[in-house]
């Protein structure tokens, strides 16, 4: 169901027009209560009566992950302590935590955000929400509560974690709705198959909202076959608020973004010019609702491009295709650039194999090398090389034809692969160790 026809379904005219009208607001607001963006706006000599329509965002400054880490805690708040409700940090692996704020006003708007990419996939007060995204700081929790809240829906905020319990609750309570990344969906689905006390046939769920981490078709198909779900993606980042910038329709053909609220840009993360329509490239966000921490151009280093044509669901709101993956996630292995999506892509091809797997980087004698854990599933698994072989022979060229690089292919026994309760990392680059 179409949650907020005005804004989900309006013409580009429009659309265009409230994105100007609102532009034009959070760049005062910025450059009236921030040093931050009045000194960046006044080097780059444009001031807020110079932005009149959405056309001229091209003259407004970016923000990098590093501006916000040097405007660490609340440089970049535009409204005085006492209107701030909550605080929310992203993970931040290394230094700092990035930080966002909320007035009662974003958190509204951030609920709403998630309620209409539920709504899409056919949630109602009627559901009941299992909400296994970790609670804390990171936005995933909160965020998809307040989004099911938003639609009188149940609310079961199980967090992430405890896996046994989650699945007996999950059957007992009737959970009809699961909220996680596609990681710990991929847990929960293992575990409910391998257990003795539940079982997927007397489980209620029907639709599942997966997101935090890039993922790929096959982990869908994969999901929805494990759990009888339909999965949708739901996208987000904590400097816009958090999940619920944007999420999937029926017809899963793309992710559509709430530009009422987020007005999204893609750009050549080299020259930073704004990319043609349809082509790849950084995808760039302003807050245009936002009170407490608007956010102006904001770098988010997700890699995708961006679809414009009507969806076949009747809302104009632009569709993003899946995200790649970050820029900084990308590897450089002899010289190919590998996004470790390719590899989950690849996996998932193959019926024999579990979409987990874990790559290292490394050099050695001046070369790079390239190592790729992989796990058999239990009924193919063999410790014997010869018979591992058969099976590793086929994924090993078809990485090679899809990424162009060879991978020495390491296959674990089953569970031999880490599995995450949050955003999964498959990455180790030692080569960052050394110098
Ligand atoms: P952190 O930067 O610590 O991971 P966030 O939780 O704010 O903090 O993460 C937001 C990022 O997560 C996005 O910029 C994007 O890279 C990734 N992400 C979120 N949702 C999705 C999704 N549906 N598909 C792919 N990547 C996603
Ligand atoms: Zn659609």
């Amino acid at each position: 169901m179409i949650y907020n026809a005005k804004y989900e379904c309006m013409s580009r005219e429009d659309m265009r027009a409230l994105q100007g009208e609102r532009l034009q607001k959070i760049v005062k607001r910025c450059y009236e209560n921030t040093e931050f963006y009045k000194r960046k706006m006044d080097e780059m000599g444009v001031k807020p009566e110079d932005i009149k329509s959405i056309d001229d965002i091209v003259k407004l400054p970016f923000t990098t992950k590093f501006d916000l880490r040097d405007e660490y805690p609340f440089g970049l708040q535009c409204v005085p302590q006492s209107e701030v409700v909550r605080i929310h940090a992203s993970s931040g692996t290394t230094g700092k935590p990035v930080v966002d704020t909320y007035t009662k006003n974003d958190i509204d708007m951030w609920a709403e955000g998630v309620a209409r990419v539920m709504s899409a996939g056919g949630v109602s007060k009627d559901d009941l929400v299992q909400v296994s995204y970790g609670y804390g700081l990171f936005t995933g929790g909160l965020g998809a509560h307040d989004g099911a809240g938003k639609l009188g829906a149940v609310q079961l905020p199980t967090s992430a974690g405890n896996t046994e319990k989650q699945i007996m609750l999950m059957q007992d309570f009737g959970s009809t709705v699961l909220c996680c990344t596609p990681s710990y969906a991929m847990r929960l689905a293992e575990a409910i198959h391998d257990s003795d006390v539940v079982s997927i046939d007397k489980m209620k769920l029907k639709a599942g909202f997966f997101g935090a981490e890039p993922w790929t078709d096959g982990m869908r198909k994969e999901l929805e076959d494990k759990l009888h779900i339909k999965a949708y993606d739901i996208y987000g980042l904590t400097e816009m608020c958090g999940p619920g910038v944007g999420g999937e329709c029926e017809f899963q053909d793309g992710t559509h973004l709430w530009e009422d609220m987020f007005f999204p840009e893609i750009i050549n993360p080299e020259t930073l010019e704004p990319c043609k329509p349809g082509e790849f490239g950084e995808l760039v966000f302003t807050s245009l609702c936002k009170e407490a921490m608007p956010i102006i151009r904001y770098r988010t280093r997700d890699l995708t491009r961006l679809i414009y044509e009507k969806c076949k669901c009747g809302r104009t709101a632009v569709r993003m295709d899946r995200i790649l993956g970050r820029s900084d996630d990308m590897l450089i292995i002899r010289g190919v650039n590998v996004f470790p999506s390719q590899i989950e892509a690849c996996l998932t091809e193959f019926p024999a194999f579990q979409p987990y797997y874990f790559i290292t980087v490394d050099r050695k004698n001046n070369e790079d090398t390239f190592d790729l854990d992989v796990e058999l599933r239990q009924e193919f698994y063999s410790a014997d090389a010869a018979k591992q072989l058969e099976y590793v022979k086929p994924l090993f060229n078809r990485i090679v034809s899809m990424v162009g690089i060879k991978p020495n292919i390491h296959v674990k026994e089953p569970f031999g692969i880490e599995r995450s309760m949050g955003k999964a990392k498959h990455v180790l680059d030692k080569r960052n160790f050394k110098n």
